[in-house]
């Protein structure tokens, strides 16, 4: 085997954790997720998706357009753990989509079948904390079926977001991206609930 299997990935999934950071207790693995693409400066919460049909500029859950002139939508991005094999941490973010792809995919959204409209190009519109700056990397848009969000593909460069959605990341890695979204995973606790 290339990789060997770390069992602390294991421990983390089994287990509650009270994280000492943001007071909350979290179950095992987690995704982190922006609400909203960067360039979306307005303070009001997403809407319900139903608020895009007609609308020139406002943000609901999946879908964003500011000004009648940018468009995003929120996908996921997945970096998979390195020594969990076929698990990964996922991260919503936003991509941007030409005027006439994001036409196509609200046009779809209900139907849930998507998969055959992608991939498509974008541009990533948020800044990921515990990166060096990950706006504007390019990126191909996967569109999915059965209501899932649409996966991103970055393009191939060695930044490090790159480099970890392909080769993946390790158990400090995530240790520090959690830290860098305000959450502390403590040490494992002992005896059982
Ligand atoms: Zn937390």
């Amino acid at each position: 085997m290339r990789e060997s299997v770390d069992p602390r990935w294991a421990q983390l999934k089994g287990r509650s954790w009270d994280c000492s950071s943001c007071g909350e207790t979290h179950l095992g693995l987690f995704d982190l997720g922006c609400a909203r693409p960067d360039f979306w400066q307005d303070s009001e919460q997403p809407l319900p998706n139903s608020a895009i049909a007609g609308s020139t500029h406002c943000l609901t859950e999946d879908f964003c357009v500011l000004d009648k002139q940018h468009y995003f939508i929120r996908c996921v991005l997945r970096l998979p753990l390195i020594g969990a094999p076929e698990e990964c941490l996922g991260f919503g973010v936003w991509s941007t989509l030409s005027e006439k792809n994001f036409g196509k995919y609200i046009e779809t959204f209900d139907s849930g079948e998507q998969e055959d409209l992608g991939p498509w190009f974008g541009w990533l519109s948020n800044r990921l904390k515990g990166y060096p700056d990950t706006l504007n990397l390019k990126c191909r848009v996967h569109p999915q079926s059965g209501r899932q969000r649409p996966w991103l593909e970055l393009e191939p460069t060695d930044h490090l977001l790159a480099k970890e959605s392909r080769e993946g990341i390790t158990y400090e890695r995530l240790i520090n991206i959690y830290a860098a979204y305000g959450h502390s995973v403590g040490p494992a606790q002992d005896g059982d609930d």
